[in-house]
């Protein structure tokens, strides 16, 4: 007996699945096609090195993921990245890499000095961000685009070196298409309440300064990487809650519930039915019962990406890797975006007489360099890595993941897209979405989309919209 079926079983479906038990005892299931649980959460363990082939950590920013990982007792296992010199991201610019500016926040500076000293940034350059204090608010509310915005308030060059790659690279998205509002709201805040990103950097700088605050790692991961959050997720669940290897097809009304049809031929009926599957497999599943809200959901485009992790003995590689990594901007005419150097930004991630690189490839502006087979990404990231870091050595782990239509993209008009889906889902009672295509695209964003949707259910079901019948209200009604 099932009131309820979660469709998806990475971390959004699982963190559903989770806190839906956490609001008391449930009965649901979960269906998972794979055939392991975690969806693009994957951590491999091989010859002393930890690679993660999706995500490597997450932003404690957002405190979801880190309030889950307690709950989990894994609160022991949480490894903060590296601070101060540690943290340096690099940019590679005119055929050299130059560490980003110390008290750059994204893009905008808040240290005048380092600022000035940074060859990355051309004189003209640095005199137009300069010119930022004077530049007037934004005269309407309409959805911006990340270069749009950053064009208009700090020029072409802090948009090409800076913002396009490291905030567009975190979205894998066009700078052009990425809607700010959606992505990072804060800056449009700052500019309507100081007029200025810079005034608003320098205050906030200020106001931490005088509390003394001290930042936490800016993120976090788990000792033996990030599939330890989704096993234990799993260990948590209830086995005769989960199907694995199994998919949903479509989901139907019937009798005044769902029926969802799976691909063995069996079906269930609920009463409620979260879909933590991305929007366009959602659009597939709806697409009967409801044909604009397919529509809505097949609106939200997704890129395809690609990650390549290379492991080197320490003693085959001259570059100090001193740092987070590098990114790479498009105008460069590379054909990677950024590199991390996993074992200098985590511990525990390389045996102590190696290094572990990861190589990211594709995105919106390259899609079709992430949809080559395995050996090919692995030729060309080594290729990169030899002309960026001089590094020609063999590696002695050498690990290619494909990502084909991965990541969801926020583009322009994102907001309303979301809006106007849920204004479809309000005509049916019991669906309800979780997942990265909605409300940002991050692990804690996707554990918050879990936990809503249980706490949506949980409140329904108190409310007794979903109960009063006899008879079990989620069955196999065929196999
Ligand atoms: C290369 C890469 C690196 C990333 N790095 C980071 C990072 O460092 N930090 C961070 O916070 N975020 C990162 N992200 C984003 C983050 O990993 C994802 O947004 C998040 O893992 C998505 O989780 P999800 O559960 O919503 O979706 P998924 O993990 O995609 O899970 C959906 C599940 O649904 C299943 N499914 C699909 N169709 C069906 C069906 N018909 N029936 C049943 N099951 C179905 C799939 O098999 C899958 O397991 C990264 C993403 C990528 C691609």
């Amino acid at each position: 007996m099932t009131k309820t079926v979660i469709v998806g079983g990475g971390i959004s479906g699982l963190a559903t699945a989770f806190h839906l038990q956490e609001c008391g005892p449930r009965d649901y299931t979960l269906i998972e096609s794979a055939p392991r649980w975690g969806g693009k959460i994957t951590s491999v363990h091989e010859d002393g090195f930890t690679v993660e082939g999706g995500p490597d950590s997450f932003i404690t920013q957002k405190t979801a993921a880190i309030e889950l990982c307690k709950r989990l007792g894994l609160e022991d296992q949480l490894v903060g990245s590296n601070s101060g010199k540690g943290a340096t991201v690099y940019i590679w610019s005119g055929g050299r890499l130059h560490p980003m500016p110390e008290g750059m926040m994204l893009m905008a500076p808040t240290m005048v000095l380092p600022f000035l000293r940074t060859r990355l940034i051309s004189w003209p350059g640095k005199l137009r961000m300069g010119m930022e204090i004077f530049v007037p608010r934004a005269r309407s509310d309409e959805d911006e685009s990340l270069a749009g915005f950053v064009r208009r308030r700090l020029g072409a060059e802090a948009l090409n070196k800076l913002a396009g790659p490291l905030m567009g690279g975190i979205y894998a998205a066009d700078p052009e298409r990425l809607s700010l509002k959606s992505t990072f709201p804060i800056f449009l805040e700052m500019e309507k309440k100081y007029g200025s990103l810079l005034r608003g950097m320098m205050k906030s700088v200020r106001t931490r300064a005088a509390h003394g605050a001290k930042r936490p790692p800016m993120f976090m991961t788990l000792r033996g990487g990030l599939q330890q959050l989704s096993d234990a997720l799993v260990a948590r669940l209830p086995q005769g809650s989960l199907r694995a290897g199994c998919s949903a097809l479509a989901v139907h009304r019937h009798a005044g519930r769902y029926r969802i049809d799976l691909d063995d031929g069996s079906s269930l009926l609920a009463e409620d039915v979260v879909f933590a599957t991305p929007s366009f497999v959602t659009a597939d599943l709806v697409g009967q019962l409801d044909p604009v809200l397919a529509e809505r959901l097949r609106a939200i485009r997704y890129v395809s990406t690609a990650t390549v992790s290379l492991g080197f003995l320490r003693s085959e590689v001259a570059h100090p890797l001193q740092g987070a990594g590098f990114i790479v901007p498009p105008s460069e005419g590379r054909r990677i975006t950024a590199c991390s150097w996993s074992s200098a930004k985590f511990q525990h991630r390389a045996p102590e007489d190696c290094v572990l690189l990861r190589v990211f490839i594709g995105g919106a502006l390259a899609e079709e360099l992430a949809e080559q087979d395995e050996a090919a990404l692995v030729h060309l990231a080594r290729e990169e890595l030899q002309a960026i870091l001089g590094i020609a050595a063999t590696p002695v782990l050498a690990k290619a993941y494909r990502w084909p239509k991965a990541n969801p993209q926020y583009d322009l008009g994102h907001e309303e897209r979301v809006a106007e889906i849920e204004r479809s889902l309000s005509n049916l009672p019991g669906l309800h979405l979780a997942g990265a295509a909605y409300h940002g695209p991050g692990i804690p964003d996707c554990i918050q989309s879990g936990r809503k949707a249980a706490q949506a259910i949980a409140a329904r079901q108190a409310r007794g919209e979903s109960a009063g019948r006899s008879e079990p209200s989620s069955v196999c009604i065929e196999s």
